[in-house]
């Protein structure tokens, strides 16, 4: 067709969640969603459900590599998104492929261990995802546990949070947001905190109480790379991507006999 506005594309590299809530099929409903183009490079395929993770079965190195050689050759990308990477083999493989094909709007969500316990990036690779991959982030996206254990610290209050984060854009990250979902003092305001490597900007929302949350860090995620993707800057799509995940954890599905997932409808 002639005359198409020109669209946002996202490409997603991270692990399929056969349950539909997390993973990649989390962020390619939610780029549909944000009328974003969505495109996907699988690192693991997951056995998963709501009431956790059965199996974990990563692909090789070079079935990941050529994903993305795929995409980097012919469909193009204005954001991308890495989430579940398992390995530091596969890490570093994005890496070599984020740099190849200079991909600068990079949203790196540090996904390591799903709510269940299952783990999802063994500890010997912590240390690649920081030296490796941060360097290339525009945007890294921990909640409280990852930045424990990315940084070494206990986080109790906003100044560890500020300590931990500033610590994260040492290692060469653009923004660090620090999600506050996990906050051990469970207060009722949920205060998601963004460094840009000079100011602190604090982005606050109610807490909702429900079980129901699986998926809801990659799908926050998936949405500020949907943002970007739109040529939003990163404040703009912090907020706008706030408010996607607090309507998905409101219209949250009770399926499963465990943690249903968060959802969206257009
Ligand atoms: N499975 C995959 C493939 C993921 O990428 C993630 C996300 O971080 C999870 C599971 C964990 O999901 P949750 O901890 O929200 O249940």
């Amino acid at each position: 067709m002639t005359n198409q506005p020109k669209v946002a594309r996202a490409l997603t590299i991270a692990g399929s969640d056969s349950g539909g809530g997390a993973g990649i099929q989390a962020d390619l409903k939610t780029f549909q969603e944000l009328r974003v183009f969505g495109m996907s490079a699988i690192t693991a395929v997951t056995a998963q459900n709501t009431l956790g993770v059965q199996g974990i079965y990563p692909l090789t190195v070079e079935a990941v590599g050529r994903q993305i050689d795929a995409i980097g050759e012919d469909l193009g990308a204005d954001a991308v998104k890495t989430g579940m990477l398992f390995s530091s083999e596969i890490i570093v493989c994005v890496a070599e492929k984020l740099r190849r094909y200079r991909w600068q709007k990079v949203v790196v969500d540090p996904v390591m261990i799903a709510k269940g316990g299952a783990v999802l990036l063994l500890e010997e690779s912590i240390r690649a995802l920081k030296e490796s991959l941060l360097p290339l982030a525009w945007v890294v996206t921990p909640n409280i546990p990852e930045a424990e254990l990315l940084t070494g610290m206990k986080i109790l209050g906003m100044e560890d949070r500020k300590e931990a984060a500033r610590k994260l854009a040492a290692y060469g990250a653009k923004h660090v947001v620090m999600k506050g979902g996990h906050d051990p003092s469970g207060a009722s305001v949920v205060v998601d905190l963004l460094f840009d490597g000079r100011d602190f900007y604090e982005f606050s929302s109610e807490r909702r109480e429900t079980r129901h949350t699986h998926g809801t860090g990659c799908t926050f995620a998936a949405a500020i790379t949907a943002e970007l993707a739109r040529g939003r800057d990163i404040r703009e799509a912090l907020a706008a991507a706030k408010s996607f995940i607090q309507a998905a954890i409101e219209d949250s599905l009770e399926l499963g006999h465990g943690h249903g997932p968060t959802n969206h409808w257009a």
